[in-house]
């Protein structure tokens, strides 16, 4: 049976449990062991696709079509191990699976309650295709002591007790803060966090300090008193100065050694931290810097282009440059402020994208790019506005537009079947607009001797997706005629994936989010290939 290692959190949220977990999985993998990763988030809505970035960060997409917390993110990124549906469940998935099993008659009469049908649904989803894993690390999103996660703390407690502690392990994450004034670091919170989680059954095995410095050994030895948990078990975590740090600072600080301990095992080879301690090198010492645009609706919150920003990272990390980023929100782009914005920078990108708002500014920016000669990378949204700005500004097609944003417009962008044979508009299309998201890695063929050929180095591709419009195929030859080449096709031909412009030294638009599957140790060639030609441009 695989070892289950359950990570809580305490006194308050964003401490990186999310980080921690990832960096815990990577240490584990590197030392021959087989590890997934899952999340239980305890709100209440079914999954995170409908929630806005304002509020939750970007929605993370999988292989396999599921629209998950952008912990996942994390977790993919660090240990380079493909997340799936069946890795990120959410309150309001439990309950309603539940309660559809009572409506179906499945509880026989039962009065239906959290424990134990709540709590039955959690264990169910721990365990679920599990095969030959080796540990499964289960982060439990919130502070313990909030009202949504206790039905998952009370699982985790019957999991346990039922598997038995040879089997699980319980790590709970706390902050330690330094007060200024009197010059002390302090644990009362984290003793009063140890005693919440005690008070609802668990004892936690590890406690993980998140610090702003080093914990004197006397507060390590109070923490440990306290708590009931071995010295040697009382791991800080000091604040990094790059993420990447992270699996080398838990290392140094033995979390996988003492985790192996506890499961009375050893490590099958000598984990490998080379790869980080490299690119940790690179990201603080890299002086040189190219300036990229990035033009989106949430582009100053943090969090909503998480994988974004971290591809643009991963593309600087394998270029030796910094990627600095010109965050610009689409709202209040004007038409005749771009060119003062965008004529110092060495690439622009539009993210993905939904909905009106600040989509005219994009396409001026776009236009600026393309006529300007600037490294343009246009995702999902991106792309489907360098579609339209060609459209109406190269082939004319003055109402050119996406029938997502205008009801009225030439659809160069729609709903697959909204166009007829010449590309325009099928009448009463409009009703079809529930139409379901193309979600998760869909395959693209590349055509030969493109640009895009060349940044992958083959000819087929897979790459994840996450959005409901097309672009529409019945213009390419009108397009191709002008320069705009579609160089990426699904494979039966009918849906444009990538979109490159000739003359111009670096103009790449793709359908899907290639964000997604780049990594820091492996960089996605897309992500490399731009910053190089913003390099280059400079
Ligand atoms: N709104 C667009 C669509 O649904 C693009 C989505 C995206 O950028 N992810 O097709």
């Amino acid at each position: 049976m695989a070892r289950y290692i359950f990570v809580t959190g305490g006194v308050v949220s964003s401490l990186g449990k999310g980080l921690s977990s990832a960096s815990l999985a990577y240490l584990l993998k590197s030392q021959g062991y087989k590890v997934r990763l899952r999340k239980m988030d305890p709100y209440l809505n079914v999954d995170p696709g409908t929630m806005s970035p304002f509020q939750h960060g970007e929605v993370f997409v999988t292989d396999d079509g599921a629209e998950t917390d952008l912990d996942l993110g994390h977790y993919e990124r660090f240990t380079n191990i493909s997340s799936k549906q069946s890795d990120n469940i959410t309150t309001g998935r439990i309950y309603s699976d539940v309660i559809k099993r009572e409506r179906k008659g499945g509880y026989l009469g039962k009065t239906v309650q959290v424990i134990p049908h709540i709590t039955d649904r959690i264990k169910e989803f721990i365990k679920k295709d599990i095969t030959n894993e080796d540990f499964v690390i289960c982060e439990i999103g919130g502070t313990v002591g909030d009202i949504e996660s206790l039905p998952f703390v009370e699982a985790i407690r019957q999991f346990s007790n039922e598997h038995g502690k040879s089997k699980t392990l319980f790590i709970h994450l706390t902050f330690v803060p330094f007060l200024k004034s009197s010059d002390e670091i302090k644990t009362k919170p984290t003793q009063h966090s140890v005693k919440e989680l005690r008070s609802i059954g668990i004892q936690p095995d590890i406690i993980i300090c998140r610090s702003q410095q080093s914990i004197p050994l006397d507060q390590r030895k109070k923490i440990s008193l306290f708590c009931n948990v071995a010295i040697d078990n009382v791991i800080e975590t000091v604040d990094v100065r790059t993420i990447y740090e992270a699996p080398i600072s838990f290392f140094n600080q033995k979390l996988d050694k003492q985790v192996l301990k506890y499961f009375k095992i050893k490590s099958k080879i000598r984990a490998n931290l080379n790869p980080w301690k490299k690119i940790t090198k690179i990201v603080l010492n890299t002086k040189k810097t190219v300036d990229i645009a990035i033009i989106g609706k949430y582009v100053n919150l943090k969090d909503a282009y998480k994988s974004l920003d971290e591809a643009l990272i991963h593309g600087g990390i394998s270029n030796k440059v910094k990627v600095n980023l010109i965050r610009i929100e689409s709202d209040n782009l004007k038409s005749n402020e771009i060119k003062k914005r965008l004529k110092n920078v060495s690439g622009l990108l539009i993210p993905g994208g939904f909905g009106k708002r600040g989509t005219e500014g994009k396409i001026s920016a776009i236009k600026y790019a393309r006529e300007n000669k600037i490294p343009f990378l246009g995702i999902c949204f991106g792309m489907q506005m360098a579609i339209v700005e060609f459209a109406r500004n190269r082939l004319k097609i003055k109402n050119a537009g996406s029938s997502e944003l205008d009801k009225k417009c030439y659809p160069v962008i729609g709903l697959i079947n909204e166009w007829d044979k010449d590309g325009k508009k099928i009448k009463g299309t409009d009703k079809n607009l529930g139409g379901t998201m193309r979600l998760g890695l869909y395959e693209a063929k590349l055509r030969n001797n493109s640009a895009i050929n060349r940044i992958y180095k083959s000819r087929t591709i897979k790459e994840r997706h996450r959005h409901r419009y097309e672009v529409n195929n019945n213009l390419k030859n009108k397009f191709e005629k002008k320069g705009l080449i579609f160089s990426g096709m699904s494979p039966d031909n009918k849906l444009p994936e990538i979109i490159e412009l000739n003359n111009h030294p670096w103009f790449v638009g793709v359908q899907f989010h290639p964000e997604f599957r780049s990594r820091p140790l492996a960089p996605h060639p897309l992500f490399s290939s731009f910053i190089k030609a913003a390099k280059n441009l400079k």
